[in-house]
């Protein structure tokens, strides 16, 4: 635990004090509203550049056991779990033209996962798949994503550049009737939603963005016919442009390099700057993984879960900046599980806070030689204000000739565009092609938004159900009304900064729901009791970060500066403790939301 005197006298009240005004100058009174629907305005930015002419097929209209809806990797572990549990028809159905989710849209170059690849890369042990570095490249990821489809047969039945676009639960047949953008109509007995939470990418709503005549696209909808090259650079593309990136976060600091290697020149226009943190990336060593020893990778996912959800563990085996920080996650998650006197434990969390900003800024210093743009670059807010991100040649970008920095916190973002480029204060930037890394609606799925109608039984809608209380669900994954629909990755249940962690556990459990009501002859369904148990278990002891994120800097953490909801939106004691939860009640407790069928298959 750090102490006072590790800290010059002051500085914590200097820190505070610099914070709230660095936080004041970027508050909107728009907060949230600031942001465009990628659909919304510009079209074109939801089309898919990857999948090429989008074959013509006949609807289907037949039956399966299992539809999925999303074929990322919450769709592919479900997909797999179900078919390690026997079931025969199981049909994804996928925006994008073949499975990835994430990884199939995101394609930009110097794409990497920051989460170490040996704990990220989902079903190990399963494909017998050795990552070759320690931060995999996107290319990597997603081709594990389509190995693990192949390898539990997920094509045959799969729809590719294909959308849901209604579910309706029918009482007669005790099935779902499924609708799709291509005309299809099936039905499915079972229906698994793994529809993610970076889904819907956003556009900052600047004034005079239709106007723009240069080029545009979206970081997840890379354009590399314009810009030539691939996700490892070599974007001659852009030997004679002026390009402008809008968007410092985990995307923009991965690519910002890239640009400025190939770019005549680039504009990096900043509204908050990242904290950028050391990544070492390596490749995978014999002695990282165990490669001859079954179950390596499970042991090391679990390691990395209960070191970054707060337990006590022996030896940290992954050993990076985010074990390292995990400490200073506890904000950043809001189920990370803590113990003992509260106030002692916030006064030296500050501390902890303040001596790792510290070095962060300290690092910005050491790297970027420009004085000004290196107080540019420094972060002030507190560590879990906004997630973390690594990198070892994006700071050193800065020192480029044809890298300009602007920063646009005082007019809270690029003010405005026009024909030729962009404005802030007093300049305009003309460019050639403006890059948004400006991110998705972090958090929200089809389902929650309601551009995925969920009907349950009797025609009543999933928003109309939650509409008065709030979501009511049983660990997260099923709700009273609703039979036989099970939610992957959502809300009141437990998460991690390892994403495919937490899917991956949700899948087992979504498969062994599954498998239990074929067994059974049997529909899965909650009883409000249950979802009422749930609710009181999610507020014992939920921990209050609401204080927290209402000094930060806006972000998607809390809602552009306006606070975080501290309602009980997850599991309070962390997500490996939610993990065993979850297998005790598999093992005691799973009868309870069967009931006997009453219809017969159609
Ligand atoms: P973010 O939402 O994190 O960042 C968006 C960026 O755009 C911010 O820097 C934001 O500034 C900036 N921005 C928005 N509007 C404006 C504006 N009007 N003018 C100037 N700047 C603006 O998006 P990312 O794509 O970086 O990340 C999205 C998610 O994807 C993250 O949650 C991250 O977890 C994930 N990700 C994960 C990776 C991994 O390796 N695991 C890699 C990349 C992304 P401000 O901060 O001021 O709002």
């Amino acid at each position: 635990m750090a102490h006072s005197q590790d800290l010059p006298p002051g500085t914590l009240s200097e820190l505070r004090q610099r914070y709230r005004i660095e936080r004041e100058r970027r508050v909107r009174p728009d907060g949230v509203r600031q942001y465009l629907g990628a659909e919304a305005e510009f079209g074109y930015y939801a089309d898919d550049p990857y999948a090429g002419e989008t074959a013509e097929r006949a609807p289907v209209g037949d039956g399966v056991d299992a539809v999925v809806v999303g074929g990322g990797f919450g769709g592919i572990l479900a997909g797999a779990r179900l078919r390690q549990q026997g079931i025969g028809r199981v049909r994804v159905v996928e925006k994008g033209g073949d499975f990835g989710g994430t990884w199939y849209w995101n394609r930009y170059p110097g794409i990497h996962c920051d989460i170490e690849s040996h704990v990220y890369l989902p079903m190990l042990d399963e494909t017998g798949y050795v990552p070759r570095w320690k931060y995999a490249p996107g290319e990597e990821i997603r081709r594990h994503a389509v190995r693990i489809a192949e390898k539990f047969d997920l094509y045959a039945d799969a729809l590719f550049s294909t959308s849901v676009t209604s579910l309706s639960w029918d009482e007669t047949t005790e099935t779902w009737i499924v609708t799709t953008d291509r005309g299809d109509r099936f039905r499915a007995t079972y229906v698994i939603t793994a529809t993610g939470t970076l889904s819907e990418l956003k556009l900052p709503g600047i004034p005079g963005i239709e106007t723009f005549r240069g080029h545009t696209f979206h970081t997840s909808r890379w354009d590399y016919a314009y810009t030539g090259g691939t996700p490892d650079g070599g974007l001659t593309g852009l030997a004679d442009k002026r390009v402008g990136v809008v968007g410092t976060g985990a995307t923009g600091v991965q690519v910002v390099p890239k640009l400025a290697e190939d770019a005549e020149h680039l504009y990096v226009f900043q509204r908050t700057p990242s904290t950028v943190d050391v990544r070492a990336n390596r490749r995978t060593t014999a002695r990282d993984v165990g490669a001859d020893r079954h179950g390596w990778a499970r042991e090391r996912r679990d390691n990395f879960l209960r070191v970054t959800s707060g337990e006590d563990v022996e030896q940290d085996l992954v050993a990076d900046r985010w074990t390292r920080s995990a400490l200073l996650l506890e904000k950043l998650l809001p189920s990370f599980r803590r113990q003992g006197d509260r106030a002692a434990f916030e006064a030296a969390y500050e501390i902890a806070d303040a001596l790792k900003m510290n070095e962060i800024r300290a690092r910005v210093e050491q790297i970027v030689t420009d004085p000004d743009t290196a107080g540019k670059l420094k972060p002030w807010y507190r560590y879990a204000c906004k997630r973390p991100t690594f990198s070892d040649l994006y700071l050193q970008a800065f020192n480029r000739d044809n890298v300009t920095l602007v920063d646009t916190a005082d007019t809270h973002g690029i003010e405005r565009m026009t024909e030729r480029g962009v404005v802030v204060g007093d300049t305009e930037y003309e460019l050639d092609c403006l890059i948004f890394a400006t991110g998705f609606s972090v958090g929200v799925s089809g389902i929650h938004s309601g551009r995925l109608p969920v009907h349950g039984r009797g025609g009543i809608r999933l928003q109309e159900a939650w509409a008065e209380e709030g979501p009511r669900t049983l660990h997260g994954f099923t709700c009273n009304g609703f039979p036989n629909l099970i939610q992957l990755g959502g809300v009141q249940s437990a998460s991690s900064v390892n994403y495919t962690h937490v899917l991956d556990e949700h899948a087992v459990h979504a498969a062994a729901l599954v498998a239990a009501a074929e067994a059974g002859n049997a529909v899965i369904e909650p009883s409000r009791e249950a979802e009422d148990a749930w609710l009181a278990v999610l507020s014992e002891g939920a921990p209050d970060h609401a204080w927290f994120h209402a000094e930060c800097t806006p972000g998607y953490y809390n809602a552009e500066g306006r606070g975080r909801p501290n309602g009980p939106t997850a599991y309070p004691h962390g997500a490996f403790a939610f993990h065993h939860l979850l297998k005790r009640w598999r093992e005691e407790s799973m009868g309870e939301v069967l009931r006997a069928r009453t219809a017969t298959q159609p």
